[in-house]
């Protein structure tokens, strides 16, 4: 509804991932302490818009080990690679957790290693509309 309201002048998607979510603030400033929904954690940190899962590296490097342009990519079909109907299910239940985006409570040093894995793993794959990292700071500022 009122998402805009302190995004103004950022029309960038520094901070967006996981295809095409974008990270919001919402109540970034209000005193109430939470609890982070990925660690479960306490944090003074509001809602942002986030995804149901944080990046996973175990799953993460088995993509890496099949291959990820196939996984992954435009092209890619997983009826022409050799991938195990467990690795699949677990890949199709990541990428729905991946995609499902809401407003989540998830504390600042989540966020961080979730940004760290998410240009680790997929920083060349967003590289052309996410080149202004010198603004990724912004994202944390939380007082
Ligand atoms: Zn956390």
């Amino acid at each position: 509804m009122d998402d805009n309201r302190k995004q103004n002048s950022k029309s960038t998607n520094v901070g967006s991932k996981h295809k095409g979510g974008k990270l919001n603030y919402d109540g970034v400033a209000n005193q109430k302490v939470n609890y982070c929904e990925w660690c479960g954690n306490q944090t003074p940190m509001g809602k942002t818009t986030q995804a149901i899962t944080p990046i996973l590296e175990f799953i993460e490097d088995k993509i890496d080990l099949i291959g990820r342009e196939d996984i992954w990519g435009e092209y890619g079909d997983w009826s022409m690679i050799d991938i195990d109907s467990d690795l699949e299910a677990e890949l199709l239940v990541y990428d729905e957790m991946l995609n499902n985006v809401d407003k989540r409570i998830i504390c600042e040093v989540c966020l961080r290693t979730d940004d760290r894995l998410y240009k680790k793993y997929y920083g060349d794959m967003i590289g052309e509309i996410n080149n202004d990292s010198d603004d990724d700071e912004d994202i944390y500022i939380i007082e």
